[in-house]
């Protein structure tokens, strides 16, 4: 049987409850433990894929398709486990399920209330993915803040799972933020205080108090906050702000935070393997070179609406030893600026960002162009991958007015267009194509030799695909269509031989990036990143 860990947070939201998880999750896979994150959203979406990324993030898109949070990637990045639909639970997922086995009459009469028919379809969540993945720890995140009027069920369920598992099987760490204000810089509880008396008042007292704090807490304030919140000393963890999110569980290690849990849960101790982590932190943290990416989007103004990307670019920098600087260029201002090069001077390589409608897509297809022009490496992702082929039709091909008829459907040259199995799907939430799907890379292509296979698998999540209408034409004049499905029937990958570095492809390569494993897409446009930059800084002195 699993044993379960719940994490909950207070006082306020982006505390880094997500990446307190994760980093918990890291501290028992270091210990060879099995552990299954999950996520649960008390939003009422049924999933984040209907989110606009500017509120709400990136949408992480599993293996299986689902259409999650962020947090979700955190997980997997630093667990090292692939997530599966199953590991994020919403309000909406629960209601529908719900009120589906009301229709079919599973309840037999009864009337339908939060307690018990709502908790318990959560908790048969949480007990069936620790199931389905043959987890020893399930490892649980309630979304938001203690006291949202929104996540109560989510709480009730996890206060009857101690009930039902016992209190060695349950634990519950709870996120909180400690202060420090006035001109002295006071740190200060009664936040952390007042956040466990409402979690108290639901029913919950936590195990473990995750404090989060600017500066670090001195003993006696530790044993205040133990006092008043009734945990052990030790199980007050201090949780300071790292250089990098990668650094967090090595900092929890030290503080015993680990060896804390697997006692509370009854779990035998052993000893953690760090060697791994270690080896990441010390890379990211002292590396030789630099580099400047840019990342041409349109939701540029909330980073995490490009998480993944931006992650995978720190992976490729562990594994290219350097440091990899992101230039967040918003693609709407390329359209005004007079040239792209003064947006994009100064840069090493450039990313264009998948993304959905019309705004700013004129600045992509400038992006590219110049990219194209000029040689610098470039990597276009889903939507990237489109324009790339409109820039290419419209620059290359002498297709003049090229576009996706995701933009309208009075293009004259339709070299982007609804897939097949799309065009009468009326519903938006759930039906793109979703998830991992293979696809077959062609011999001596620059995808085939970054890969190292002619075989791959990608998650996906669009609507729209190269027209096999002018798939010829673009061949013909130059662009090389190295990654296909199966069935040749979809252009997965792009790339221009001759170039120093370009390719795009329809699939979303940042979801399986780790940094333990860095993709090779990002690896190698951030190594010729390097080359060009090399270059760069040895031309002027030969000049
Ligand atoms: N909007 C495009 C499509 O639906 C691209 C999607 C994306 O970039 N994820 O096909």
């Amino acid at each position: 049987m699993a044993k379960y860990i719940f994490v909950t947070g207070g006082v306020v939201s982006s505390i880094g409850k997500g990446i307190t998880t994760a980093s918990l999750g890291r501290l028992l896979r270091n210990r060879g433990w099995v552990v299954a994150p999950l996520k649960l959203d008390p939003y009422i979406n049924v999933d984040a894929g209907t989110m606009n990324p500017y509120q709400h993030g990136e949408v992480f898109v599993t293996d299986d398709g689902a259409e999650t949070d962020l947090d979700l990637g955190h997980y997997e990045r630093f667990i090292d486990v692939s997530c599966s639909a199953g590991s994020s639970i919403t309000t909406g997922k629960v209601y529908q399920k719900v009120i589906e086995a009301e229709r079919r009459g599973d309840y037999l009469g009864a009337t339908v209330q939060v307690i018990p028919h709502v908790t318990n379809e959560i908790k048969r969540g949480i007990v069936d993915l620790g199931r389905q993945q043959e987890a020893d720890i399930v490892l649980a995140e309630i979304g938001g803040t203690v006291g949202d009027i929104e996540s109560l069920p989510f709480l009730e369920a996890i206060r009857q799972m101690r009930k039902d598992f016992g209190k060695e099987n349950t634990l519950y760490v709870h996120v909180t933020l400690v202060p420090s204000v006035g001109p002295w810089g006071e740190i200060k509880t009664k936040p952390t205080q007042h956040s466990v008396i409402n979690l108290r008042e639901i029913g919950i007292s936590p195990d473990v108090l995750v404090c989060r704090s600017d500066r670090p807490i001195p003993d006696d304030v530790k044993e205040k906050i133990s006092l008043f919140c009734d945990v052990p000393v030790e199980a007050v963890v201090e949780s300071l702000s790292a250089e990098t999110i990668y650094e967090v569980p090595l900092m929890y290690e030290g503080l015993g935070f680990g060896d804390l849990v697997a006692d509370r849960l009854g779990l035998e101790r052993r000893e953690p393997n760090l060697q791994e982590w270690r080896e990441i932190v010390g890379k990211i943290k002292q590396p030789k070179g630099r580099c400047t990416v840019a990342i041409v989007g349109k939701y540029t103004s909330n980073g995490d609406a490009y998480k993944s990307i931006a992650e995978a670019l720190i992976h490729a920098g562990i594994a290219n030893d350097c440091r990899v600087e992101i230039r967040w260029v918003e693609s709407e201002t390329l359209e005004s600026a007079p040239d792209p090069s003064v947006l994009l001077s100064d840069i090493d390589a450039v990313i264009v960002a998948p993304g959905f409608g019309e705004r700013g897509v004129e600045g992509k297809i400038r992006a590219i162009r110049f990219v194209r022009e000029t040689g610098i490496p470039f990597l276009g992702i889903c939507l990237g991958l489109q324009m790339a082929v409109v820039e290419y039709a419209r620059h290359v091909c002498g297709l003049g007015g090229a576009n996706s008829t995701e933009f309208g459907n009075d293009c004259p040259y339709a070299v982007i267009d609804i897939m097949a199995d799309q065009s009468k799907l009326v519903a938006k939430g759930g039906t793109m194509r979703l998830g991992s799907y293979p696809c077959n890379l062609t011999a001596g292509s620059l995808a085939h030799r970054l890969y190292g296979s002619s075989r791959i698998e990608e998650r996906h999540r669009h609507r729209f695909e190269v027209n096999n209408e002018f798939r010829e034409v673009l061949i013909e004049k130059g662009l090389v269509v190295s990654g296909v499905s199966p069935d040749y029937r979809l252009v997965e990958m792009v790339e221009i031989p001759g170039h120093p570095f370009y390719v795009a492809t329809q699939a979303h390569p940042e979801f399986k990036s780790r940094p333990n494993r860095p993709h090779p897409l990002f690896k190698g446009l951030v190594a010729a990143a390097l080359s060009r930059r090399s270059v760069a800084l040895v031309e002027p002195k030969n000049g």
